[in-house]
């Protein structure tokens, strides 16, 4: 009997698990479930401009957990492609991440019958489960599956949630999940006030910049700060204290993994570098400045370090003790993001020029301080006189999808998945937490589906789950759990 198994979203998360699906099992039907338009996309993949760059250099980006140099062959495998992309430290258009996905889907979909496994691709998007497990598409379709995998990516899964910005979002000039799309939608020469500060922010600003954008542009955040810079210097370092083979048979305390974090840096660079690296600067342009001076001159192979120590922390999560992952998630969450969420260098220096040139102002407050004023016919921020024509709301919270967050509720309701949905994270996936339902347990209900949701979908407490590799581990994780577990066989009836 074949195994029955619906992916839910179509991103680079989606995807990874539909190839990995592919490649290592047989005898699986397998739907996939996206709008067209973001197959192999997803979200934050889906704009097709050379500007907008992967935050992730080319060897630390592949559909294959286990074979970390994919990408790279594939890159080195076309002829169109410039060979400054090719280089395992590069930092490649987003738009040929997505290339890489169709063109490896397809090879494994031309494969497919030779494992006896079938994919069908729905235009479609589920939204909605009801008590007798059938899964109903925004078709009225109906389906049953016997294992779910949630890939929605940057969604809410809060039916209720409304806009951040309130009332600001009902002008004209609103723009919302400005990332996706602002063609067309801002004149030359209109001043921008740009929601947010994260890589969103930095997508629009890159946008802006490459359709020759003339206007101000002021990004505004709570925090006012800019994600962390990376270079494109420090791949090659093998770190000493800090392999993930060195970590295989031991137990591990944050403390120990401190202290050889600290030791390894310090073959790297001196202390008075090191406490640069780590100090953020309440003025976001200073801030912006060091992170460059720290790429340029160090050469950045710390950042190296931090990526190994995000290895350790997925791979063995559930070698430190409860305390320690509680300390991890609240402690070390924002330092890791800060570094994940990066942007490459290339990117920075451009905002460095904007901000040099009075063209981009950074401020460190909230949009409740921002107001539209009719007599103006635009948006301005209280106590300071430029008028914005456009406001772009580039919080990424801010990605509603109301058939992700029905779906999601009505599965709640079944009890198909436990309420604690919101607390899952990337790390927990090494356990048993990801998987929703008691694996065919005695008293468990044999129709209901086994439910694992991976990705950014889930937001609170996400810790690393934001990148591409990160994707494919998950990934792996699940191939391995679906080809383990065993379809259970009902007898019904009396026999002697
Ligand atoms: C601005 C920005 C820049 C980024 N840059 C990088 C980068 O350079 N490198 C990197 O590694 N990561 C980057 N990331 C992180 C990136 O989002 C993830 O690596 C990756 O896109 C996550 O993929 P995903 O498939 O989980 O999510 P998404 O890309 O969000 O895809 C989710 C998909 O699910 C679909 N979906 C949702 N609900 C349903 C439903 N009910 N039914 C059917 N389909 C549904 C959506 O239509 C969507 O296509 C960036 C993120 C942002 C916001």
């Amino acid at each position: 009997m074949k195994k029955k198994i619906a992916i839910v979203g179509a991103g680079p998360c989606g995807i990874s698990v539909l190839i990995n699906l592919l490649k290592n099992l047989s005898n699986l039907d397998i739907s996939i479930f996206d709008i067209n338009q973001n197959f192999c996309k997803g979200n934050s993949f889906r704009v097709d401009s050379d500007s907008l760059l992967l935050n992730t250099t080319v060897d630390t980006t592949s559909v294959f957990y286990e074979d970390r140099l994919h990408f790279f062959k594939w890159l080195n495998s076309k002829k169109d492609i410039p060979k400054k992309y090719k280089l395992k430290s590069a930092f490649v258009p987003r738009n040929l991440a997505s290339k890489y996905l169709f063109e490896t889907l397809n090879e494994y979909l031309l494969k497919s019958s030779e494992k006896n496994n079938n994919v069908t691709i729905f235009d479609f998007f589920l939204f909605k489960y009801d008590a007798k497990h059938t899964f109903i598409d925004t078709s009225m379709n109906e389906y049953l599956f016997k294992y779910v995998i949630l890939c929605t990516g940057h969604t809410s899964s809060s039916i209720n949630m409304k806009c951040k910005l309130g009332e600001l979002s009902n002008n004209d000039g609103y723009i919302e999940n400005s990332f996706l799309n602002i063609n067309g939608k801002i004149h030359k020469n209109d001043n921008v006030l740009i929601i947010g500060s994260n890589l969103s922010a930095i997508d629009t600003m890159l946008l802006l910049n490459e359709s020759k954008h003339q206007g101000k542009i002021c990004i505004l955040s709570k925090s006012g700060s800019l994600p962390s810079v990376r270079s494109d210097m420090g791949g090659d370092y093998i770190p000493k204290y800090l392999g993930l083979e060195g970590f295989k048979n031991e137990t591990i305390s944050v403390n120990h993994l401190k202290r050889l974090f600290f030791k390894e840096l310090l073959l790297l660079t001196t202390k008075e570098d090191v406490k640069s690296y780590f100090l953020i600067s309440k003025d976001p342009k200073i801030q912006l400045e060091t992170d460059i001076l720290n790429c340029i001159y160090s050469k950045n192979k710390w950042q190296v370090l931090v990526f190994s120590m995000l290895e350790i922390l997925t791979n063995y999560w559930f070698k430190f003790s409860t305390a320690d992952r509680i300390l991890i998630k609240n402690k070390y969450k924002k330092i890791i993001d800060r570094f994940i969420s990066s942007m490459p260098l290339e990117n920075a220096l451009l905002l460095k020029d904007y901000l040099n040139n009075g063209r981009l102002e950074i401020t460190k407050s909230s949009h409740e301080n921002v107001y539209y004023s009719n007599s103006k016919k635009g948006f301005l921020i209280k106590n300071k006189n430029v008028v914005y024509n456009k406001i772009i709301d580039s919080s990424p919270i801010n990605i509603e999808n109301k058939d992700f967050s029905s779906l999601l509720n009505s599965m709640l309701e079944v009890g198909v998945v436990k309420t604690n949905i919101n607390r899952l994270n990337s790390l927990d996936i090494d356990n048993k937490f990801f998987k929703c339902r008691n694996d065919f347990d005695a008293n468990s209900n044999i129709d209901a589906p086994i439910v694992y949701a991976i990705g950014p979908t889930l937001r609170n407490n996400l810790i690393v789950s934001n990148f591409f590799l990160e994707s494919s581990r998950q990934a792996n994780i699940i191939t391995n759990h679906i080809s383990t577990s065993r379809i259970p066989i009902i007898i019904t009836g009396v026999t002697s």
